[in-house]
Parts: structure tokens; C-alpha cells; sequence
């Protein structure tokens, strides 16, 4: 049986947020929103979160930096991006920093699901 697990994301865009945080709820994942990166280290701070979604191109914090950042506070914890217009350079960077797998936006729910149950289900 699927263990719930909460799933944090993170995005600038407000679109984006909802629908992930609805079709993720719907799915039984506890969901935390965040809606740039320094918000995003305040709920790692005092939250409980078992995996990161994050989008790369975002205004102060992009994606690159909240791995960085995340990685900080949690060195384990799995990263999944998702890119829309981001950076190319930032996106490689990323994933040289074990941010696993990478989302083009836009993208199917059945993709970010089959992305979440490679870390969920073990
Ligand atoms: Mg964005």
C-alpha cells in the first residue's frame, strides 16, 4: 500500500500551484504550496516534506538556487523540476546536483505521477 507522503511545490506561477496542489490532493498526498523559493525554505524549515516539485524559472530564487538551498537544509530529499522557458545552463546544473528528474512544462498529471511513484513507492 502507497505510504501518504507530502509533496512540496514550488512555483510562481499561481495556475500552476493549483492545479498541482488539486490534482495531487485528489490523489491522497498531503500537498504544501510555496510560492518562490524563500517561502519554500521556510516551510523545509518547519515542515515535514518528503519530496520537492519545483518550477526553475522564477523571479530572486530560481529553481537552481532552491535545490541548492533545499539541499542545505536536506540533503536527501528528492527534487523533481519542471521547466517551461528556463535556462538550459540551470536546468544541466540541477541535475548535476542530483535534482532527479526534470518535467517539461507542459506536461501530463500522468507524468508527474509516474515521476512521483519512481521516489514513493519503494
Ligand atoms: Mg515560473
Amino acid at each position: 500500500m502507497n505510504k501518504i507522503k507530502t509533496i512540496l511545490i514550488v512555483d510562481d506561477e499561481q495556475g500552476y500551484r493549483d492545479l498541482l496542489h488539486r490534482a495531487l490532493s485528489e490523489q491522497g498526498y498531503t500537498v504544501l504550496v510555496a510560492a518562490g523559493g524563500p517561502e519554500a525554505l521556510d516551510i523545509l524549515k518547519r515542515d515535514e516534506v518528503d519530496i520537492i516539485i519545483t518550477d526553475m524559472k522564477m523571479p530572486k530564487m530560481d529553481g537552481l538556487d532552491v535545490v541548492i538551498a533545499s539541499r542545505q537544509l536536506r540533503p536527501d530529499i528528492p527534487i523533481i523540476l519542471m521547466t517551461g522557458y528556463a535556462v538550459e545552463e540551470r536546468v544541466q546544473e540541477a541535475l548535476a546536483r542530483k535534482a532527479s528528474i526534470c518535467l517539461q512544462k507542459p506536461f501530463q498529471m500522468k507524468e508527474l505521477e509516474t515521476a512521483l511513484q519512481s521516489f514513493l513507492i519503494t
